[in-house]
């Protein structure tokens, strides 16, 4: 990302961001606070903290030195103007939809959403009579419509998981403008790095930053940003939800973040890579990479991404699970595991991980074939990479 005058480039931001208000006596790292109280002998003070009229902390519920530094670290490189965060990228979605939303209301969102969010659509909104509408997620005039029929918030994610799919963010975010909606983005596959919610126009970004914010698979957490009114209504959720960010999971995050532009110029360099690799490759039915010009959305990640991100999937030509069985272990340089974003790539089919709850016939309804493997670059040397994967496929050729 680039520099402008007033403001430091993003891999600087990443290291220096956020941090100031938060180092202790001379310290150049964030210290760890693990205490729940913070004391006050002066009353009035105490009430001023308590009332939000003076900066400080008052119980760790709601909020925390170590959180906060994570928390404005992710808000600069968002270019938002608050934040607040959560235990997890769930904590923070189901915390920003039930902040947001009241009964009679109405959802517009797309198929391809993340598994846990895709439960809180169809099993716990419609509970409290929440209208949730789940569009075709590349068919953009179907969103525009159910758009302009009423909407209240409008859900959008992209890349989406596990088959890369691209929403226009900017041409979504004008259509919920126009119908008075609040534009949600989750922005975890691209991160900040890649891709600006935001300048595109939405109200609210979001993340899980368990995965490439945090980037080392060690930590779990949530963050959102965007304009102060509707944050301040998230936090108030959340600080009685009480879905916490733990202070050792804020500075575990915090560490992680400090590589972040480095390990994403990486990961989507070995992402493509890879992808490129795998779209020779004989044993290979199909790649679905936004980098590559055989994706349909790779125009429009052309526009809104700086890069095209970690995150590829392929499928098989010979297209059993089996297949997958066979395949998963093969392979040295990645972990068969539930996670991604980390710095070691990992793997696994959206059998095991997106697409859990769903049978095979619900997969191939959702476009999702038994043979599709999603694979998360990590920051490993490209020749090591492409070597593993192509003696792990030599069976299949
Ligand atoms: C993992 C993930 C989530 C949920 O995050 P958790 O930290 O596991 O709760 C949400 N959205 C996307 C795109 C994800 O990959």
């Amino acid at each position: 990302m680039s520099k402008t005058a007033d403001q430091p480039a993003t891999s600087t931001q990443c290291i220096w961001a956020g941090e100031e208000s938060s180092l202790l006596q001379g310290a150049t790292q964030v210290p760890v606070v693990h205490s729940v109280g913070y004391g006050y002998k002066d009353v009035d003070e105490w009430q001023a903290v308590a009332l939000g009229k003076k900066p400080g902390h008052i119980y760790g519920r709601n909020t925390n030195p170590t959180v906060h530094a994570f928390e404005q670290k992710v808000r600069q490189l968002e270019n938002a103007e608050a934040v607040t965060s959560a235990a997890t990228g769930m904590g923070v979605i189901s915390s920003t939809l039930f902040a947001l939303l009241s009964p009679g209301q109405r959802v517009v969102s797309v198929k391809d959403t993340y598994g846990g969010t895709n439960v809180l659509f169809t099993e716990f909104l419609p509970k409290f009579k929440i209208d949730v509408t789940l569009c075709e997620t590349t068919d953009h005039q179907q969103i525009e419509s159910e758009v302009a029929r009423g909407c209240d918030v409008l859900y959008l994610e992209s890349p989406t998981n596990p088959t890369t799919k691209v929403v226009d963010i900017a041409r979504l975010a004008a259509a919920g403008k126009k119908a008075g909606a609040t534009v949600i983005v989750d922005n975890t596959f691209a991160t900040p790095v890649n891709q600006q919610p935001l300048h595109l126009g939405a109200d609210l970004v979001l993340h899980s930053a368990t995965k490439f914010l945090g980037g080392h698979a060690d930590a779990l957490g949530g963050v959102v940003c965007g304009e102060k009114q509707l944050i301040q209504s998230v936090y108030h959720y959340r600080e009685i939800n009480g879905a916490t960010l733990d202070p050792m999971a804020a500075y575990l995050l915090l560490r992680g973040m400090k590589t972040l532009s480095l390990r994403i110029r990486q990961q989507n360099s070995n992402a493509m890579a890879v992808a490129q690799f795998l779209e020779n490759h004989p044993a290979i039915a199909q790649v679905f990479y936004p980098g590559l010009e055989s994706h349909s959305g790779h125009q429009i990640a052309r526009q809104q991404m700086h890069g095209f991100g970690g995150m590829l999937s392929f499928m098989l030509k010979r297209d059993h699970f089996d297949t997958v069985r066979e395949f998963v272990p093969r392979l040295k340089f990645a972990h068969a595991a539930a996670n991604l974003g980390a710095v070691e790539t990992t793997i696994g089919p959206p059998a095991t991980t997106s697409h859990v709850e769903c049978t095979a016939e619900e997969r191939a309804a959702m476009g999702i074939p038994e043979s599709l493997i999603r694979y998360s670059a990590g920051i490993e040397e490209i020749d090591d990479l492409i070597g593993d994967l192509d003696q792990a496929l030599q069976p299949f050729v």
